[in-house]
């Protein structure tokens, strides 16, 4: 098939350190078909532009959005006044801005200068008319980017079809883009894998897009038309090895701050078993895209020998909203039979017991982001979490002890939580203080896709309205309601916010403590018939020793016990297994939380 190459583009805002998947596996999904491609990881080029400490403060997603707000000249002309968004998101821009050593007045002069004169670069540096199409993948803030640059070429090469696709784009968000963005030809929305060859032969030799799934585009009366999202790829074992070879002949080439170890994005399932039976209330990922597939763990473990080779790296982060359940022994047992010395991220239910933490530890597990959330079962019950507070401890507690890193947030106000709920978390909090933070504890939100967005009414959520920061990246004749991910609410049933100013200080407290040189700690060694514990947890040292049958009811307690287990095996003498256990909780070494009896203490010792 000789078309010309087929230009696939990722723009800012991204992080400079991990490349786009998205370009890695379209490429050879179209080069199956026949076609050349030409990746451009655009994002990397403008951290070399602006310096990769403002570059990765601006990739992560702050209430200002000023990832994307930078690009909002470029892409529309003068919103709204800029005045007027530098004092609305004063802080978080100085919180964005600080860690490069610049003022928020630095996003100002990338809004009006420097980024418009990277997009004009951009599209004069190169000769983009050699290509049959040019596409952009869109995830997270690379929307505004990507118009700006669409734009900027169109006007340049009018006869350049411009096509739009990624996660961003659902039916209503496509339909925005295309109302109002004349300079996009295309918008493919929903899995591209099966679909995106067509639409490629198609768009390269001008044919209608009639009847193909995926495509919204414009019919020959100018008239927007859609055949309905492209299905979800169920084999996901049909999916290419990703090619990252661009990104990593760039980031040698460019000059960026800093270089640390090349950590490489896999995808090895998509969708949420979990939320296919129970949709989290406040979970707008996968949107239409819920059905759980996973690839085969032969198939992963090629596809990391394939890479760790290619790429010389042993670090990957699997994009996976949820790490399959046959992957624990599958995949991360045949790993640690294999003593590799790979190192893989993985999402993961938190409900994983720690004998399955230990195996895929050992198989290379060193990092996790689990939907802890909150430490209520109340509270998890109500966001369909369905697991409990305890457990979520036993987690944490678990993790640490196995040094897994564990990327976490805390979530409040649901509608029908408590003061006690609040109360709950203001008790449990400091006793946790030796084990790893949660990135924040943030007020629940009802994200585009989520439940809370979608049924307000049954979720109580009141009124829905796009967050105001959106007024500042599009023009008036954008209906924010249907291009804005992020909504503010009149939810009612939830106590007033003052209830949680207690645990909101205690978190920061916690994560303050973790900045320091000697973080807290909590840590039991057992000697013959004793345990002691080392309590550091509150700036001076407390230690405690158990003997005999209380060293034995402690270590009993390393994962939570039911308080009929314990009595079971304890209960003889009822007094003392009372006493002891009331001394146990007094001083904080043992938490009891939804029935059960908890030893928060870490054991010195690393092979238990
Ligand atoms: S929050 Fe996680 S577990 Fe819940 S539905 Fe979303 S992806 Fe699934």
């Amino acid at each position: 098939m000789a078309t010309a190459p087929i230009a696939l583009v990722s723009m800012p805002s991204l992080r400079d350190d991990i490349p786009s998947f998205q370009l890695a596996l379209l490429k050879p999904t179209l080069e199956q078909a026949g076609y050349t491609v030409v990746p451009h990881s655009v994002f990397l080029h403008f951290s070399s532009f602006i310096g990769s400490t403002l570059n990765q403060a601006l990739a992560e997603v702050h209430m200002s959005l000023a990832g994307e707000w930078i690009w909002s000249r470029a892409a529309f002309g003068e919103v709204k006044p800029s005045h007027e968004y530098l004092s609305r998101f004063h802080h978080d821009l100085v919180s964005i801005c600080e860690p490069a050593g610049v003022g928020p007045e630095v996003l100002l002069e990338l809004r009006d200068e420097r980024c418009p004169q990277f997009i004009e670069r951009l599209v004069e540096d190169h000769d983009w008319s050699q290509y049959a199409f040019v596409g952009f993948t869109v995830v997270f803030q690379q929307m505004l980017a990507s118009l700006a640059l669409a734009k900027a070429l169109k006007r340049k090469y009018p006869t350049l079809p411009i096509v739009f696709g990624g996660a961003t784009f659902e039916d209503d968000i496509a339909a925005e883009v295309m109302a109002h963005c004349p300079f996009v030809d295309v918008v493919h929305c929903g899995d591209a894998d099966q679909t995106l060859p067509e639409l490629a032969r198609r768009v390269a030799k001008r044919l209608p897009l009639d009847g193909l799934p995926g495509a919204m585009f414009r019919g020959p009366d100018g008239a927007v038309r859609f055949n309905g999202r492209a299905p979800n790829l169920e084999q996901m074992d049909l999916t290419p090895m990703p090619d990252f070879d661009e990104f990593i002949a760039l980031r040698d080439d460019l000059e960026l701050e800093r270089k640390g170890a090349l950590m490489l994005p896999i995808e090895t399932a998509r969708g949420c078993w979990y939320g296919m039976k129970n949709h989290c209330t406040f979970c707008g990922l996968n949107r239409q895209g819920m059905a759980f597939r996973s690839k085969s763990p032969a198939q992963v473990l090629e596809m990391l020998k394939h890479l760790s080779r290619r790429y010389g790296t042993r670090h990957f982060n699997a994009i996976d909203n949820i790490l399959a359940p046959e992957y624990a022994e599958a995949l991360f047992g045949v790993l640690a039979e294999a003593k590799t010395d790979l190192e893989l991220h993985y999402e993961i239910r938190p409900t994983v017991s720690r004998a399955q933490l230990r195996s895929m530890r050992r198989g290379g597990l060193i990092s996790v982001q689990p939907g802890v959330e909150s430490f209520s079962t109340h509270v998890l019950t109500l966001m369909k979490k369905f697991t409990t507070g305890i457990k979520n401890v036993e987690l944490l507690k678990w993790t640490a002890y196995f040094q897994i890193s564990n990327a976490y947030n805390l979530l409040y106000g649901f509608p029908g939580e408590t003061v006690d709920d609040a109360k709950l978390h203001a008790k449990v909090i400091p006793q946790l203080f030796h084990y790893q933070p949660p990135y924040g504890m943030v007020k629940a939100r009802p994200d585009r896709g989520s439940p809370m967005y979608e049924k307000p009414v049954e979720q109580k959520m009141g009124t829905l309205v796009p967050v105001a920061v959106y007024q500042h990246l599009y023009p008036p004749e954008f209906d924010l309601n249907k291009i804005s991910y992020y909504f503010d609410d009149t939810r009612t049933d939830v106590p007033p916010r003052e209830t949680y100013d207690e645990s909101l200080a205690l978190v920061e407290e916690w994560t303050e403590r973790w900045k320091d040189s000697e973080r807290p700690s909590l840590t039991s060694f057992k000697t013959p018939g004793s345990l002691s514990i080392h309590d550091e947890r509150h700036g001076r040292r407390v230690a405690t020793r158990f003997d005999d049958r209380a060293a034995e009811l402690y270590e009993f307690c390393a994962d939570a016990r039911r308080t009929v287990d314990v009595v079971e095996q304890f209960g003889a003498d009822r007094p003392w297994l009372d006493a002891t256990l009331e001394e146990m909780i007094e001083k904080q070494l043992l938490l009891e939380l939804d029935g059960r009896y908890l030893a928060l203490a870490l054991p010195v010792n690393p092979h238990h």
